[in-house]
C-alpha cells in the first residue's frame, strides 16, 4: 500500500457486508480497498450456516454456477427440546428444489468469502488480507482514514480515504472508536451471543440417508429450549456436501448467570437423544467460536457519521426472529452503503448529512422494516425467561403424555392434559403471554 494513496472508500473487513460494498463501489468505477485481518478473506470467519442470496443474485447473477456452494436447503425444521423429548415442525417443499432454491444455500465461509472477495477484485476493488486495522484517523471530527498495525510493534501504516466503511463484524471496536456505538449500543454481555460450531465429517451417502436428501439437497435443523439449557439462543445442524455443521449459541449474560461454558452446552446438545443419532460415527475436523450481535431496533448504533458508515454485524443488523437471514441483511447493507458513497462522490461531499441516505435506504428496505417488526422479540424472551426454560419444554413433555399408550379412556387423558397445562401456565397469564409472544414473534 502506498502511504500517500487516497481511496474513495476504505473498507475494514472482507466478510459478506464489506465485500458487497466493495463490489458495488468497484462496479461504479470508484477506487476502493478492503482490508482484512485474516490470512485470506474468510480465514477467520464462521457461521452456521445458510447463506441467504437474494442480494448476491443481484450482484452476481450467475453465482449458482460459480460460487463454492455446498447444498441448497429443501428442509427446514424447528424443534423444541425438553430433557428427553422433541416436538418439531418439519417444512419440506419441492419448490425449494428448483431455482432460485429459496435463496438458501449452505456454504463453508473460508471458501465462500475468498471467492466473493475475488469477484470484487475482478470488478476493480483492491483486497488486502493480513492487515489489522487498529484505529481510525480523524480530522476536525471527520473520519479521513485508518491506522493499520505495522510490522514492528507499536508502529502503524496510515491510509487515507474520502470515507471508511466499517464492516468488522460483531466484535465492533472500531464502531465504538468512531463514536457510533455509545451507551446501550456498546458491546456488552447483554447484546452479544457467543456461539461454537463443530464441522463433523461423515460419508456423503450417510448424510443423504440420515437426513432423507439426495444430490445437492440440504437440511437446516434449529433447536430451542433444552438445546441450550433453556437460555436465549439455539442449537443447529446444517448439512454440507460431506460434512455437517453442528453448534450452539446463546446470550453471554445468560451463560455468565448460569455459570456454564459453551463447551458444556455443546456436549449436552450433542448428547441429547434427539440429536446424538444424527451425529453418530462422525469425526470432528474443525472447531471454532464466534460472536453474533443480538440487538433490537431500539438499541441499534448510529449507522453514519462524518466520513464513516457501519454495515452488517458491525451495525447490529440482525433479525433475531426465526428468519435470521443475516447474511442477506449484511450484503444488503453493504450494497446500500456503497450506493450512498457513490452519491456522496457525485456531490463531492462525504459529510454525515449526505451519507445519511444510507440509513434511509435501509429504512425503506426489508432490512430495517424486518428488524423494526421484530424489535420486541429479544425483550420478550428476556422478560419471560421461563418461556424458553420451563414452559416450552413442558409443552414437549405434555405432548408425550397425550400420546402415551394406556388403558385410561382418552376423555380422561385429554382432561388431565388440559388441567396440567392450565395449572402450569395459569389461564390469564397464559393468554397474556401468548398475546405478547404473538406480538413479538409473528
Ligand atoms: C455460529 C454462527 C452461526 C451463524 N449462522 C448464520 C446462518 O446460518 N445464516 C446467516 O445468514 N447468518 C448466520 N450467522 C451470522 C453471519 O455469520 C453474520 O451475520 C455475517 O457474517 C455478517 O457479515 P459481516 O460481513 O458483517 O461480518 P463478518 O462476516 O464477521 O466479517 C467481518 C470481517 O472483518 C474482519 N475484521 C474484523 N476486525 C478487523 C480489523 N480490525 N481489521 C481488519 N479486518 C477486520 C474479520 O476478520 C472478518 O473477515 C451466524 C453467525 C455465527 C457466529
Amino acid at each position: 500500500m502506498a502511504d500517500e494513496e487516497k481511496f474513495d472508500a476504505i473498507i475494514v473487513g472482507a466478510g459478506p457486508s464489506g465485500i458487497a460494498s466493495a463490489l458495488t463501489l468497484a462496479k461504479a468505477g470508484l477506487s476502493v480497498v478492503a482490508l482484512e485481518r485474516g490470512e485470506y478473506p474468510g480465514a477467520k470467519n464462521l457461521f452456521g450456516g445458510i447463506l441467504f442470496t437474494t442480494i448476491l443474485a443481484k450482484l452476481i447473477p450467475n453465482f449458482t454456477e460459480e460460487a463454492p456452494l455446498e447444498r441448497h436447503i429443501v428442509t427446514r425444521r424447528f424443534s423444541l427440546l425438553s430433557k428427553e423429548g422433541e416436538l418439531a415442525v418439519n417444512l419440506r417443499n419441492e419448490q425449494f428444489n428448483r431455482p432460485p432454491f429459496n435463496h438458501s444455500f449452505t456454504v463453508i465461509r473460508s471458501r465462500f468469502d475468498r471467492w466473493f472477495a475475488e469477484k470484487a477484485e475482478e470488478a476493480g476493488a483492491e483486497v488486502y488480507p493480513g492487515v489489522v486495522v487498529d484505529d481510525l484517523i480523524f480530522e476536525n471530527g471527520k473520519v479521513v482514514g485508518i491506522k493499520a498495525r505495522g510490522e514492528r510493534e507499536g508502529t502503524y501504516d496510515e491510509l487515507y480515504g474520502n470515507c471508511v466503511i466499517i464492516a468488522e463484524g460483531a466484535n465492533s471496536l472500531l464502531a465504538e472508536r468512531a463514536g457510533l456505538r455509545k451507551e446501550k449500543s456498546k458491546m456488552s454481555p447483554e447484546n452479544r451471543v457467543t456461539a461454537v460450531k463443530e464441522v463433523i465429517k461423515l460419508p456423503r451417502e450417510v448424510i443423504e440417508d440420515r437426513f432423507h436428501i439426495k444430490d445437492n439437497e440440504g437440511i437446516a435443523y434449529e433447536y430451542f429450549g433444552e438445546a441450550v439449557s433453556g437460555m436465549i439462543g439455539s442449537g443447529f445442524i446444517y448439512t454440507n456436501k460431506d460434512t455437517i455443521s453442528v453448534g450452539v449459541g446463546c446470550l453471554i449474560s445468560d451463560l455468565m448467570e448460569k455459570r456454564m461454558t459453551l463447551y458444556d452446552l455443546l456436549d449436552a446438545f450433542k448428547a441429547h437423544p434427539a440429536v446424538a443419532p444424527l451425529l453418530r460415527g462422525g469425526e470432528v475436523i474443525e472447531y471454532s467460536t464466534h460472536m453474533i450481535p443480538e440487538e433490537s431496533y431500539d438499541e441499534l448504533p448510529e449507522l453514519v457519521g462524518d466520513g464513516v458508515l457501519l454495515v452488517g454485524d458491525a451495525a447490529g443488523l440482525i433479525n433475531p426472529s426465526f428468519f435470521h437471514e443475516v447474511t442477506n441483511l449484511a450484503m444488503a447493507s453493504g450494497v446500500f452503503a456503497g450506493e450512498a458513497v457513490i452519491e456522496a462522490k457525485e456531490k463531492g461531499d462525504f459529510s454525515k448529512e449526505t451519507l445519511s441516505s444510507y440509513r434511509k435506504k435501509l429504512e425503506d428496505s426489508f432490512v430495517l422494516k424486518d428488524i423494526k417488526k421484530y424489535r420486541r422479540f429479544i425483550r420478550f424472551l428476556k422478560d419471560n425467561p421461563e418461556f424458553l426454560s420451563d414452559q416450552l419444554p413442558f409443552v414437549v413433555d405434555l405432548a408425550a403424555s397425550f400420546f402415551t399408550v394406556s388403558e385410561t379412556p382418552k376423555e380422561e387423558v385429554v382432561r388431565d392434559v388440559i388441567k396440567r397445562f392450565r395449572k402450569k401456565m395459569g389461564t390469564f397469564s397464559l393468554l397474556k403471554r401468548l398475546w405478547q409472544a404473538k406480538r413479538a414473534m409473528l
